[in-house]
């Protein structure tokens, strides 16, 4: 690898040295290296037939599955570009990314396929769809068992190798949506030198601890992984996926996020790595039937793509006896730009950590003309060979957020003088109330000490002459009980009289939140809005 050229097909060539190391598990179905790179060069030997080559874009519209992988390496072995389209969107969503991308193949399990049936006509640029686990019989598309058979299988398919193609580190290997949580989805067009460089920031970080006690940091080694966030956002695919595939390491899918099936799969499969976004390590550890689990493998809980109360670092490590890790990313950054594990996070559990070895970052005032000393608030940019050129289709949006080789991230932050990053909130999030500005984050995270609250939120409410005004947003525990004013106290002890809430609004769900796990408050920021107006 480090005498090649940064690129995906590279990789996945590479990887098939691990011969019968499973790859995938999915129930029953367990993929070894070899298997999966039989299937690989099967479907991009279809996709070449199909007269799929270099530029041309493939959609995939699958949950996890054992397909997935398959699908976005033969597309991305041929030179041809990806874009994963987020399973969890309507039939309307799924036939907007298929439009925006120009997408001339779908590849889909049969639920998009379903959901978009009513679609495909508006879409004359869509030539093939192929659709797998398909129960009932296929419409205006072709089942892709028919070219690579059912995962059970693909170890006997023959051994042949990729589809000639040339590809170049800085070619577009992928177009990913952006998760839509402050407007609409943006699709972030990611290179193969993007995407490939995150195998060097896996255990990067406890190799930093190692090299700083002068240890000499350990082999990586193959782990089983539970991988319970979806493939189509970059978190999961280029961070998670090239992660394993750097390591030999397996990756087990379920159906779908269950915390009692996760523990009991992390008991089958003596899982040692999972999270992925907080909420699900918040989930495992209050889960009331934890005991019945043996989760004694599970030596990491990582998670990122959100902030993570500094509650949940010290609970994962006391509880599980597992080191908690975290980091920062975004889509448009094809994952992971800082990485935090161990003793670093327990002993700076607000921090998201220092940028991995490739990665840049700074702090820019808010006009983006000077750059802040360390422990000063502003916005954060990043710049490293993970970062993509621009979005597709969407010059203007280009234009605004990417300057220099330089991502403006939209996330205000500080960095302190050991390079530790701090995000304090999205600039959006921030409710400015009177000039004064309250970072939603840290009365969050002040909320989410109190024992009652296992869920919550702070939005600005517009205000006459203040601007805005602080409202929290707050589930409680089942069985518990917290009042208004108990919970304005809370914060008070803790916090400036000017950021504790002017009111605490309780509901009985837990908060609105989308695919990648993030609460949605533009959406309650609508509720209050209509509510105000009604
Ligand atoms: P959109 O850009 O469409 O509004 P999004 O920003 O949520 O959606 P993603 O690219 O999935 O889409 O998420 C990146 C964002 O997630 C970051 O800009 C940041 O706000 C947040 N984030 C990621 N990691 C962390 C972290 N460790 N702590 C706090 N926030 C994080
Ligand atoms: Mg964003």
């Amino acid at each position: 690898w480090k005498n090649s050229p940064p690129h995906l097909r590279a990789l996945i060539e590479a990887a098939r040295a691990y011969g019968g190391l499973p790859f995938t598990v999915y129930e029953d179905e367990r993929v070894s290296y070899d298997a999966n790179f039989r299937a690989i060069a099967a479907l991009a030997a279809h996709l070449a037939a199909l007269g799929v080559g270099k530029g041309d874009r493939v959609a995939l519209a699958m949950r996890n599955l054992p397909e997935w992988p398959v699908a976005f390496f033969a597309v991305v072995t041929l030179g041809a570009i990806v874009v994963p389209l987020n399973a969890w969107w309507t039939g309307a969503e799924l036939a907007y990314g298929l439009a925006d991308s120009g997408a001339g193949v779908l590849i889909a399990d049969e639920r998009r396929h379903q959901c978009l049936a009513a679609h495909y006509a508006d879409l004359p640029g869509l030539r093939h769809v192929l659709v797998t686990r398909a129960a009932a019989p296929l419409e205006g598309a072709h089942a892709l068992e028919e070219v690579i058979g059912n995962p059970r299988d693909y170890a006997t398919l023959p051994d042949r190798p990729l589809p000639a193609a040339e590809i170049a580190p800085d070619d577009a290997a992928g177009i990913f949506y952006t998760s839509g949580t402050t407007g609409a989805p943006k699709g972030a067009l990611g290179t193969h030198r993007n995407m490939a460089t995150n195998i060097l920031s896996g255990g990067f970080a406890a190799a930093r601890t190692c090299l700083r006690r002068g240890e000499t940091p350990p082999e990586p080694t193959p782990r089983s992984m539970l991988l319970v966030i979806p493939l189509f956002h970059v978190t999961a695919s280029s961070a998670v996926m090239m992660g394993a595939i750097a390591t030999g390491s397996t990756l087990v899918f379920m159906r779908k996020w269950e915390p009692v099936e996760a523990m009991a799969i992390i008991e089958r499969e003596k899982v040692t790595m999972t999270g992925g976004v907080p909420t699900i390590a918040w989930q495992l550890l209050e889960h009331p039937e934890r005991g019945r689990f043996d989760l004694s493998s599970l030596e990491s809980i990582a998670y990122g793509g959100a902030p993570a109360a500094p509650e949940l670092v010290r609970r994962i490590h006391a509880e599980f006896g597992a080191l908690p890790g975290s980091g920062w990313g975004m889509t448009e950054t094809m994952a992971t730009v800082t990485t935090h594990s161990g003793e670093d996070y327990l002993n700076r559990p607000e921090s998201c950590g220092p940028p991995v070895a490739t990665a840049d970052l700074k702090i820019m005032d808010e006009d983006g003309t000077r750059e802040l000393p360390s422990g000063e608030i502003g916005e954060l940019w990043a710049k490293g060979p993970m970062i993509v050129n621009g979005y597709w289709n969407n010059a203007a949006a280009t234009v605004a957020t990417f300057v220099d080789g330089w991502v403006r991230t939209g996330d205000i932050a500080r960095i302190d003088e050991e390079g530790f990053c701090f995000i304090v909130d999205r600039a959006k999030d921030i409710v400015i109330r009177g000039g004064e500005n309250i970072y939603s984050s840290e009365v969050e995270n002040v909320l989410y000490v109190h024992p009652a609250v296992t869920d919550c939120a702070l939005i600005g409410i517009p205000h006459r002459t203040l601007g805005e005004e602080p409202v929290a947003v707050v589930h409680l525990a089942p069985g518990s009980t917290a009042s208004e004013h108990e919970l304005q106290a809370w914060v008070g002890r803790h916090l400036a009289a000017f950021k504790v809430p002017v009111a605490i609004r309780f509901v009985a769900e837990t908060l609105p939140r989308n695919a990648n796990g993030k609460i949605l408050k533009r959406d309650l920021k609508g509720l209050f809005a209509e509510e105000a107006a009604a």
